[in-house]
C-alpha cells in the first residue's frame, strides 16, 4: 500500500499523534467512523470539490466505508457510480424523488414492496407526482398505464410473495421506445440471477439489508443510474435529505458481501429442495417456485432468471388462519419474522404482515390467502430444514 492509499489521520492538539507509521497494511478495510475530514488549505479543498483530488469533507456527503461498499455492489451489477444509502427505502426514495418533479407521472408494478407501494400511493401524489399501478407480468398493462408525462416505470423482477416473473423483454422495449426511464428494484432476484442493466434498467436499486449483506444486522440500500446527470440528481437529493448510511453498517455489509455468492448458491439449492419436498406433501393447496414445471411463469423464469430460481419459496396451506397459526408454532425452529435474505430461514405470513393493509378480496386478487406463507430459505443443513418445516406442516394438518 502506498502512502497515498494508506488511511491517514490528521494529528491535532486535541487528538495528537495521528496514526503510527507502519510498513504493513491491513487486509480488511478499516472502519472509519470520522464525520469530518481535514484538508490542508482552501485551495486543496477547491481541488477536492472540483474533482481534481480525491477526498472527503463531511460524512453526510460521503465516507470511505460507503464508497468501498458501493464499488463492490457496482461490480456485481456491472454498473458504475452507485450510491449506498441508509436503507433500501432510502434508495427507492432517492431514485423517485431525486428525479421526478411535480407534474410527472410514474408507473409502478402493482406487486411492489409494501413501502414502495405506499410511496407511490400516498407520498408522491401529495407532492404533485401522479402514479399508476399496473400488472408487471403483462407489458400491455404497463403500456396502457403510460401517459405523455410518464417519467419512469418502477418494477421488481419477481413479485412478492407470489413469485410471478415480470415481462422484462416487453417492458424494456416499451420503455426504450417511449423514452421512459426503467427503474428495477433487484433486491429479490439479486445480481446472481439478474443483472438489471442487461434487462434495460436505467436505474437499479437494492435493499442491501437483504441477501447482499445477508445477516440481518444492517439496514442499507444502494442505487445506481447509468446517466451521470441522473446519478448527480439522485446523489444530491440523498445528501440534502440525509439518506446517508452509517460507516459501521457499510463495514458489516462489506464483510457480508464477501460470502454473497456462496450464500446465494446454498440458499438456492435449499430452496429448490424445499419446493420439491413441499410439492410431495399433503395439506397444501399450492407450492410456488420459479423454475418448477408447475410455476405459471416457468418459461420466463428460464429466460429472465437464467434458470436461477432463487432463495424464495411460497406455499399455501389448506385450512386458513388456524392452520397458519399452527404451522408457525409447529415450525418454531425457524424464525417467523418479516424479512428475507438472512443466513437463517425466515417465514413470513403476508396476510398478517406485508399485505395486512389490503382487504381479503384485494389479497385474493393477487393470490394471497390466510394460508399463504413465504419462505426466505437460509443456509441450514437441508435435511434439518425440511424436518423443521415438516413439524409445522404436521401441526397445520392437526389444526385443520
Ligand atoms: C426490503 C425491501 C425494500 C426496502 O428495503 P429496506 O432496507 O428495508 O428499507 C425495498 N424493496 C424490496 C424488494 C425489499 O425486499
Amino acid at each position: 500500500m502506498s502512502d497515498e492509499t494508506r488511511p491517514r489521520v490528521k494529528p491535532t492538539l486535541m487528538r495528537p499523534g495521528g496514526m503510527i507509521p507502519e510498513a504493513s497494511a491491513p487486509v480488511v478495510t478499516p472502519l472509519m467512523p470520522s464525520v469530518v475530514y481535514a484538508s490542508e488549505t482552501p485551495d486543496a479543498l477547491d481541488d477536492q470539490y472540483e474533482g481534481r483530488a480525491r477526498g472527503y469533507t463531511y460524512a453526510r456527503e460521503g465516507h470511505p466505508n460507503a464508497e468501498v461498499l458501493a464499488r463492490r455492489i457496482d461490480a456485481l451489477e456491472g454498473i458504475e457510480g452507485g450510491l449506498v444509502t441508509a436503507s433500501g427505502m432510502a434508495a427507492v426514495t432517492a431514485a423517485l424523488m431525486g428525479i421526478c418533479r411535480a407534474g410527472d407521472h410514474v408507473v409502478g408494478g402493482d406487486q411492489l414492496y409494501g413501502r414502495s407501494l405506499r410511496l407511490m400511493r400516498e407520498d408522491l401524489p401529495r407532492l404533485g407526482i401522479e402514479t399508476t399501478l399496473a400488472d408487471q407480468t403483462d407489458a400491455e398493462a404497463i403500456a396502457a398505464a403510460l401517459r405523455p408525462e410518464t417519467r419512469m416505470v418502477l418494477i421488481e423482477v419477481v413479485s412478492n410473495p407470489t413469485l410471478r416473473i415480470a415481462d422484462m423483454a416487453g417492458i424494456a422495449a416499451l420503455c426504450a421506445e417511449r423514452g421512459v426511464l426503467l427503474v428495477i428494484d433487484n433486491t429479490f432476484t439479486t445480481p446472481a440471477a439478474v443483472k438489471a442493466v442487461e434487462h434495460g434498467a436505467d436505474i437499479v436499486i437494492h435493499s442491501v439489508t437483504k441477501l447482499l449483506a445477508g445477516h440481518s444486522d444492517v439496514t442499507l440500500g444502494w442505487v445506481a443510474a447509468k446517466d451521470p446527470e441522473l446519478k448527480t440528481a439522485i446523489t444530491n437529493f440523498a445528501v440534502t435529505t440525509g439518506l446517508t448510511p452509517s460507516p459501521f453498517d457499510c463495514w458489516l455489509a462489506e464483510r457480508g458481501l464477501l460470502t454473497f455468492g456462496l450464500r446465494f448458491e446454498r440458499a438456492q439449492a435449499n430452496a429448490r429442495a424445499l419446493a420439491d419436498h413441499l410439492a410431495r406433501q399433503t395439506g397444501l393447496k399450492q407450492v410456488l417456485y420459479p423454475t418448477r414445471d408447475d410455476h405459471p411463469d416457468r418459461a420466463r423464469a428460464q429466460a429472465v432468471l437464467r434458470g436461477q430460481g432463487g432463495h424464495m419459496v411460497t406455499f399455501e396451506l389448506e385450512g386458513g388462519r388456524a392452520a397458519a397459526n399452527a404451522f408457525a408454532k409447529g415450525a418454531s425452529d425457524l424464525a417467523f419474522a418479516p424479512t428475507l435474505g438472512d443466513v437463517g430461514t425466515t417465514l413470513s405470513h403476508p396476510a398478517s404482515s406485508s399485505h395486512r393493509a389490503l382487504t381479503p378480496e384485494a389479497r385474493a386478487a393477487i393470490g394471497i390467502s390466510e394460508g399463504t406463507f413465504r419462505v426466505s430459505v437460509g443456509l441450514e443443513e437441508t435435511e434439518a430444514l425440511l424436518a423443521a418445516i415438516d413439524k409445522g406442516l404436521a401441526a397445520a394438518r392437526d389444526a385443520g
